[in-house]
């Protein structure tokens, strides 16, 4: 079986224990490879190279280390098929998938990173001809990126490209459920000539190794997407150390449907929407609220619609709902399945684990599933579930729509279906999400700011709030 390695000091290496634990391939339900069960010691290698890079990292002009960058970005982009297929294998994603949208969006961000630093200006405030302030923005140091399973180095990526390109060196924690991209990654980077140390990633479980970035002493900032449980857990660790901090979390997100939207292009956006990445999307429009006068209409087009999705093998170009990433995660989504009964839930399609025949028949699939008849604050529509499950709840106005969708915890993203302009405007104004979608969903410009209100997180990634939260500022004052 295939090892993974830490990626330190520019070297692949064992863990120090050389300790490993399987890596599942979700789609069979079996182990196909090792992944390295580092702990505090791999961090305090990886955090020494980081050190010992730093100066020279940055203080390289910004161009060339943007050069560097754009040569990994190439590889990346030679590498594609190999890196969609080895993500779909760990992940359970579809393979056209990864190889249509994931992989392409993680080379994406290598590049944005690497070109925008080149444009990356501060800013300068004049007091008349008395004196001047200039504000200087520089690199922080180490900083530690710890990034989830659900698009693995879609957002590992998304978290060190912004990080490396504004000139810090990184220790990077990918998931332990789906850590061979990021292996895969750093050959890569030591091809692309990337200096040694500039970017580490160990591998391991999160209480060990996640938890060793977070305390320890010399790394200054960190950026975690993942639960809002363990986005607290860091928080409490990380800032009484008054270390930087943005945290990217969970969503419970609504999807609002109002009678006069365009009704062809909303049913495909909201199958997308419910169930791409088998629902397993921070972003995913789990909470769907119609309009009641088209709820009957809805209702059967939409199960119409998701009884066609075919549940089977990533690999096979057909299927468009995969595996579940793994079996605690199908175990727990079958759970609120069954909580939703619990609670008064019909289901109306789903609702079941599926066996594809063949090669994944003991792999860990579940069937699209489509609840009614729950109420707004009930369980199965406050948590949040992470997998190919919608609840379907009819509205009769904004305002009670408004206030089933604002009443979860989180506050991460949501989708409006409407052909009127003024309720789009009023409605995404009253809405408490950082991410507002009207008429569309997951279209995304890297330039905009991302993140969540409430439980959904702290801070915003994207453009030049990431290269702005990877460096530190400090105001000169002139006098003339
Ligand atoms: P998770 O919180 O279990 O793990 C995320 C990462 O944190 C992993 O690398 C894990 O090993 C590490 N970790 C776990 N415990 C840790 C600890 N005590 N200290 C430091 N690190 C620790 O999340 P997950 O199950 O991998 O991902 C699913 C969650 O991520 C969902 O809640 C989803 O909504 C969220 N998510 C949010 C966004 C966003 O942009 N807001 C994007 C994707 C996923």
């Amino acid at each position: 079986m295939q090892k993974i390695l830490n990626y330190i000091n520019g070297k692949l290496v064992e863990p120090i224990s050389k300790n490993y634990f399987d890596n599942f391939d979700p789609s069979t339900g079996l182990a196909y490879s090792h992944c390295p069960d580092s702990d505090e010691r791999d961090i305090e290698l990886a955090v020494n190279a980081a050190e010992n890079a730093f100066e020279s990292w940055s203080t390289l002009q910004p161009e060339k280390r943007s050069r560097i960058m754009l040569r990994i970005a190439e590889l990346m982009e030679k590498n594609l098929d190999k890196l969609a297929l080895a993500e779909s294998i760990d992940q359970g994603k579809p393979e056209w998938l990864a190889k249509n949208g994931e992989i392409p969006r993680a080379i994406s961000n290598i590049h944005f990173f690497a070109t925008a630093i080149e444009h990356f200006a501060s800013e300068a405030h004049p007091m008349g001809d008395h004196a001047i302030n200039y504000t200087v923005r520089t690199p922080i140091g180490t900083v530690g990126c710890i990034s989830p399973w659900n698009l693995p180095l879609y957002l590992f990526t998304w978290k060190i490209a912004p990080a490396l390109a504004a000139g810090n060196c990184v220790v990077a924690k990918p998931s332990e459920i789906t850590p061979m991209t990021a292996f895969l990654f750093s050959e890569i980077c030591m091809e692309a000539g990337l200096p040694k140390g500039v970017l580490n990633i160990v591998h391991g479980l999160g209480p060990k190794v996640g938890s060793a970035i977070t305390i320890h002493q010399h790394i200054k900032a960190i950026s975690f997407t993942g639960g809002t449980k363990t986005g607290a857990e860091i928080a409490k660790v990380a800032a009484p150390m008054f270390k930087k901090l943005s945290l990217e979390l969970g969503g419970k997100n609504a999807n609002i449907i109002f009678a006069d939207c365009d009704f062809d292009k909303m049913i495909t956006e909201t199958v997308r929407s419910s169930f791409l990445n088998q629902g397993e999307i921070c972003l995913c429009g789990s909470r769907i609220f119609v309009e009641r006068s088209i709820y009957e209409k809805f209702k059967t087009a939409f199960i119409e619609k998701v009884k066609q999705q075919i549940v089977g093998d990533p690999l096979d170009a057909k299927t468009k709902i995969g595996a579940i990433v793994s079996k605690p995660h199908f175990d727990k989504i079958l759970s609120y399945i069954e909580l939703a009964k619990q609670e008064g839930g019909a289901i109306l399609c789903g609702g079941e684990m599926t066996k594809p025949a063949g090669r994944c028949e003991n792999g860990w699939f579940i069937e699209p599933t489509v609840i009614e008849g729950l109420s707004y604050d009930c369980r199965t529509n406050q948590e949040e579930i992470f997998g190919p499950v919608v609840t379907i709840t009819p509205f009769d106005n904004e305002e009670e729509v408004l206030n089933y969708a604002n009443s979860t915890q989180y506050g991460l993203a949501s989708i409006l279906w409407t052909e009127n302009l003024t309720r789009a405007h009023r409605v995404a104004n009253k809405i408490k999400s950082g991410i507002v979608w009207i008429n569309c969903w997951l279209l995304r410009d890297l330039r905009t700011p991302f993140g969540g209100m409430k439980q959904s997180g702290v801070g915003r990634e994207g453009g030049w709030e990431a290269l702005r939260f990877f460096t530190e500022q400090k105001n000169v004052c002139v006098k003339l």
